[in-house]
């Protein structure tokens, strides 16, 4: 927790540091006068935007080390909130720098290439929000939105620093002008690292699927067994970046939690529910595939957070980290109290229902189910998750309890208003988000 604290500290001093650099590069050893408050103060809002633009590139590089104490879903959260902010110091930025009064006398061939660059770097960035904000109503599938997010994303950037460089005014020595390539090329550098390296790595570490089985509902689990390696070590309830059946290479690999024990060494697995086009071809994918596993991710999991026992609330295939902290447990052979409440439509689709009935022997867990489509014969809790249907089921120590959230979005926030009426602490509660965009 320490560990994670002062890594937590580290990077929000090293994010204010990178926003702040280049105002203080355009200050230091400058020979030149201002060009008075509103030029600088414009100025300075566009130099901060481009740094905050940089900065996206490492929150999204999947670089454990800075998820790791804040979790992943809260970085790309911020990765979102920053890029807001960004666009808002860009576009004031131009408002402030552009000389609207000659608009009117706008000719195609008098406008110097900064102006270009800078237009480009500027809608680049509205485009890359803007299909963001509406990928649904502009109905762009996630794999396509990728792409374009980030092609948009290098061409704004690239298109900033040559604008600043064409600009000149604030970086008029040599050395300003390395420092910008050097922040610049660091920025490249990660997506080399990202698109280039770490593939290469991963393709060292290929899995193969040993087995597919088709579970209730459209839920499928792939059972994996490294090839030539001896696997890896997670976390339970950690995630991973899947490429089923592609080169590492491929633009875009999926997030799936594991379901299987950590302690299962040499083999893991992951119970991935039909939700779109790649997912929906998941219970056809053959035995013998090849796999790569970009992992661990994630703070989701019973081994960051110590408790006198656990409550788990699973929504549809959230249930999958679950399992994997429910089967860890049994492993080790954990006496703690565990109570987990599993909401599904119907019977017929609660995902990893038998491996949860099997941990029940195995484990002090209590499990309850709440159907809002129950058969007629069905005697437990029905309709939604509420405060009674936790209140009856939660020991009265659930206090000294850590608890564990996972299922859609509108679950979620349900769920954290509840444990809120409930007086849980928020720094017990944890929750898994499966869907980022
Ligand atoms: C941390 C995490 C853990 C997850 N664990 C599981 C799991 O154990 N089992 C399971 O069934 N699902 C899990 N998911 C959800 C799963 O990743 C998506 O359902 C899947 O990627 C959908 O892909 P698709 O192409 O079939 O669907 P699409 O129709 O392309 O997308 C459906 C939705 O899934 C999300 N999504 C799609 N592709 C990606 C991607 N590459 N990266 C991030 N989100 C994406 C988007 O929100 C999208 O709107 C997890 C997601 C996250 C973020």
């Amino acid at each position: 927790m320490m560990r994670q604290v002062a890594g937590g500290i580290l990077w929000v001093g090293l994010f204010v540091g990178i926003c702040v650099a280049p105002l203080v590069f355009a200050l230091i050893g400058t020979a030149r006068a201002g060009q008075g408050f509103w030029t600088d103060f414009s100025v300075a809002l566009g130099f901060v935007g481009l740094a905050l633009l940089g900065i996206q590139f490492a929150l999204v590089a999947r670089v454990r080390s800075v998820s790791e104490p804040f979790g992943t879903d809260a970085v790309i959260q911020f990765h979102r909130q920053v890029g807001g902010v960004g666009l808002v110091f860009v576009l004031t930025h131009v408002a402030l720098s552009a000389q609207w009064s000659e608009l009117v006398r706008f000719d195609v061939s008098d406008t110097p290439a900064r102006v270009w660059f800078g237009a480009a770097g500027a809608s680049a960035l509205l485009l890359l929000v803007a299909s963001s904000l509406w990928r649904r109503r502009l109905r762009l599938s996630y794999e396509m939105w990728q792409r374009v997010h980030a092609a948009l994303a290098v061409v704004a950037v690239l298109a900033a620093v040559t604008h600043v460089l064409l600009v000149s005014y604030y970086v008029d020595s040599l050395w300003k002008r390395a420092l910008w390539m050097v922040m610049s090329a660091a920025f490249l550098g990660l997506l080399v690292w990202v698109r280039l390296l770490r593939p290469l790595r991963l393709r060292r570490r290929p899995w193969t699927v040993h087995r597919v089985v088709p579970e209730r509902g459209t839920t499928t689990v792939l059972q994996l067994r490294p090839v030539g390696h001896p696997g890896l070590r997670f976390e339970p309830g950690q995630f991973a970046w899947f490429s089923i059946g592609r080169s590492p290479f491929h633009l875009t690999s999926h997030p799936f939690s594991f379901c299987s024990s950590a302690e299962s060494e040499g083999q893991i697995a992951v119970a991935i529910k039909a939700a779109g086009d790649f997912t929906s071809t998941v219970r056809d994918v053959e035995p013998g595939t090849t796999v790569y596993v970009d992992g661990p991710h994630g703070v989701f999991s019973i081994d960051q957070y110590e408790g006198a026992g656990y409550c788990f609330l699973a929504g549809g295939v959230g249930v999958a980290p679950i399992v994997s902290m429910l089967g860890t447990l049994a492993d080790r052979g954990d006496a703690r109290p565990v109570v987990l409440f599993s909401a599904h439509g119907s019977w017929d689709s609660v995902p990893l229902r038998d491996e949860v009935e099997a941990l029940t022997r195995r484990l002090d867990l209590r499990v309850v189910h709440v159907l809002n489509q129950p058969p007629p014969e069905w005697t437990g809790e029905t309709g939604y998750i509420s405060a009674e249907v936790l209140r009856r089921h939660l020991p009265s120590r659930y206090d000294r309890f850590q608890f564990f959230i996972c299922g859609p979005n509108p679950m979620l926030d349900a769920m954290e208003d509840l444990l809120n009426q409930l007086g849980v602490p928020l720094d017990r509660i944890h929750t898994e988000r499966f869907a980022w965009v």
